[in-house]
C-alpha cells in the first residue's frame, strides 16, 4: 500500500507522456460549411458522447455539428465533490469544450438556451437564436428545492464548479475563523458542517469533509481539536443511497459511521437558517454550512417546453430517444424521460446513462440522415461506484461487490479512465498522490473571485 502512491506516479508520468504525444498529433480540423445542421444543447455527458458518435461517424466532415452551452468547458460532476473538499483542484474536473471542438471540426456557441421553437426549428437564446435540421437537447438538471423557500437562501447546492469553488472557500473561511475564536460554542458551530441529502453525492461530500477535517485540522490548525469537527448528514429515509444496492447503502452507513460521520436517518430539516438547523425530531443543531444535495429536477427552459413532460418535467421521448411528436429532435441523459426495457424502471440519471444515450442518439441522427430505420435504445448499467473518503469505497456490478481499500482503488481508477482530459488525468493523479504522500489533501488556497476594477479604484462611486 505505500508503494502505490510512486506507481501511481509513474503511471501518471506514462499517462502524462502518452497525453503529450496524442494531443500534439491531434491537427485542428476546420468546422464544415455546409451538409445538414446538427445543433447539440449542452456540453455535458450526454451532449459531448453525441457529438462524439457522430465525428466517430464521419459527419465531422460532413454536417455543420454545433455545440451550445452556457460553461465553455465540460464539467465532469462525479468528482465535483473533491473540489469542495479541498481535495482537486477545479480544472481537473473541468474540460474547455473548445479543444474538443477544434479536434473535430465542430462549431461551439457560449450562450444560455431560453427557449426551443420546435414549428421554426430554430433554439432561442439569450443573445441570439440558432436554427436547425437535427437537435439534441442535453441541459442536464437543476437542484430541487422541492418549494422550500429557506433552502436556496442557506445552503449551498453541489451542481455545478461554481459550487464546488464557493463550498470549497466559505468552508476554508470557517475553519479559519474557528481557529481564531475563543467562545467554545461559536467554535463548534463554525466547525459543524451539514449535508442534506443521503444521495450519492452527499454522501461522497460528507465522508470527504470528514477526512478533510481530521487531516488538515490536526496538521494545519493547531490551535483546533479535530474533535470538535462534526459532519453531519440529514436523510428523510430509512437509508441511505436509496438509488443503490442496499449492500451499498449498508456498507456506506457503517464506513461513514467508522469515519465519525453522524447520520439522522428518517430525519427531515424543517428549518434552514443561517446559523442553524431544526429537525423534524425537534432537533436544533448550531451550523453555518449547510449544503443540499436532496435531488434535482429539469431546469425551466426544459420544463417550460410544449411538449409531453416525465418525472422532474423531464422530456418523454420514444424507444429512439427522439421527442414525442417531434421527428429529428432528441433528448437524452437528465433531460431524457424513458423506460429500460429490462428492467421496466426509468433510466436512472446518471454520467453513464447520459453517455450511452448521447452516443445512441448520435448513431440515430446519423441513420435518420441517410434514410436508415433508427434503433431502439437499451441501456446496460456498468454498475455503482461510491469514494468514501481518501482510503475506502465501494464499487458495484451485478453481484459483485468491493469495498473497503480495494473499492477505493477500483472507483478512482473508473473514474480517471472516464475523465476527459489526459491533462486532467495528470494532474489528478498527482494531486491524490500527493495528498496520499503528504497525509492530508493538497488544494487549500482560496480562490475568491477578483474585485471589479471599478470597485477598487472606488471611480465609479457615488456616495
Ligand atoms: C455533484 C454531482 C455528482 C454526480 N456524481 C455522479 C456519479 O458519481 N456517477 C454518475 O453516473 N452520475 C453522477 N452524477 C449525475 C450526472 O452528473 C448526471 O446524470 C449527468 O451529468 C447528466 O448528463 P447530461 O448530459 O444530461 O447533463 P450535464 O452533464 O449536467 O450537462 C448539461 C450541460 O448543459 C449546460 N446547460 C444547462 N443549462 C443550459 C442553458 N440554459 N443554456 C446553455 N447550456 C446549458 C450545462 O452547462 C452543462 O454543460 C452526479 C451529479 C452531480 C451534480
Amino acid at each position: 500500500v505505500k508503494r502505490l502512491p510512486w506507481l501511481a506516479l509513474a503511471a501518471a508520468a506514462g499517462v502524462g507522456l502518452y497525453g503529450v504525444w496524442h494531443t500534439r498529433s491531434q491537427a485542428l480540423v476546420r468546422p464544415a460549411t455546409s451538409g445538414p445542421r446538427i445543433v447539440i444543447l449542452g456540453a455535458g455527458f450526454g451532449g459531448m458522447m453525441a457529438a462524439r458518435e457522430l465525428c466517430r461517424r464521419g459527419y465531422g466532415q460532413k454536417a455543420r455539428i454545433l455545440i451550445v452551452d452556457h460553461h465553455n468547458y465540460h464539467l465532469f460532476t462525479p468528482m465535483l465533490y473533491q473540489v469542495a473538499a479541498w481535495g482537486l483542484d477545479p480544472y481537473n474536473v473541468s474540460y474547455a469544450v473548445r479543444e474538443f471542438a477544434g479536434h473535430h471540426g465542430i462549431g461551439f456557441r457560449r450562450g444560455a438556451v431560453t427557449d426551443i421553437d420546435f414549428d421554426g426549428h430554430k433554439v432561442q437564446l439569450q443573445d441570439g437564436e440558432e436554427p436547425y435540421d437535427y437537435l439534441v437537447i442535453a441541459l442536464g438538471s437543476t437542484t430541487n428545492y422541492f418549494g422550500d423557500q429557506a433552502a436556496p437562501k442557506h445552503t449551498f447546492p453541489i451542481k455545478w464548479l461554481e459550487d464546488g469553488v464557493a463550498i470549497r472557500n466559505w468552508t476554508i473561511d470557517r475553519v479559519e475563523q474557528a481557529s481564531q475564536t475563543a467562545d467554545a460554542a461559536q467554535r463548534q458551530a463554525l466547525l459543524t458542517f451539514v449535508v442534506i441529502g443521503g444521495g450519492a453525492t452527499g454522501v461522497e461530500t460528507a465522508a470527504a469533509l470528514m477526512d478533510l477535517l481530521c487531516h488538515v485540522l490536526a496538521r494545519d490548525y493547531p490551535s483546533l481539536d479535530p474533535s470538535e469537527a462534526r459532519v453531519v448528514v440529514v436523510e428523510m429515509l430509512d437509508r441511505l443511497l436509496g438509488a443503490m444496492d442496499q449492500r451499498i447503502a449498508d456498507m456506506a452507513l457503517d464506513q461513514l459511521r467508522a469515519m465519525g460521520v453522524e447520520v439522522w436517518l428518517k430525519t427531515k430539516a424543517t428549518e434552514i437558517t443561517g446559523d442553524h438547523i431544526t429537525t423534524s425530531d425537534g432537533r436544533t443543531l448550531r451550523t453555518h454550512t449547510v449544503m443540499w444535495t436532496a435531488g434535482v429536477r429539469a431546469p425551466d427552459v426544459i420544463g417550460n417546453l410544449a411538449t409531453e413532460h416525465g418525472k422532474g418535467g423531464s422530456i418523454k421521448v420514444d424507444q429512439y430517444l427522439q421527442v414525442v411528436g417531434r421527428r429529428g429532435v432528441f433528448a437524452v441523459g437528465d433531460n431524457a424521460s424513458i423506460t429500460d426495457a429490462k428492467t421496466g424502471q426509468p433510466v436512472p440519471l446518471l454520467a453513464q446513462s447520459a453517455m450511452q444515450e448521447g452516443s445512441a442518439a448520435g448513431a440515430n441522427i446519423a441513420r435518420q440522415i441517410v434514410g436508415e430505420p433508427l434503433e431502439p435504445f437499451s441501456y446496460h448499467s456498468l454498475g455503482d461506484a461510491l469514494a468514501l473518503g481518501r482510503t475506502s469505497g465501494v464499487i458495484a456490478s451485478g453481484p459483485i461487490i468491493i469495498g473497503g481499500f480495494p473499492g477505493w482503488l477500483a472507483w478512482r481508477v473508473v473514474h480517471l479512465a472516464r475523465l476527459t482530459s489526459y491533462r486532467d488525468k495528470l494532474a489528478t493523479v498527482l494531486d491524490w498522490s500527493w495528498g496520499y504522500l503528504r497525509a492530508l489533501d493538497t488544494t487549500r488556497l482560496q480562490m475568491q473571485p477578483a474585485p471589479e476594477p471599478a470597485t477598487v479604484a472606488g471611480a465609479y462611486h457615488s456616495d
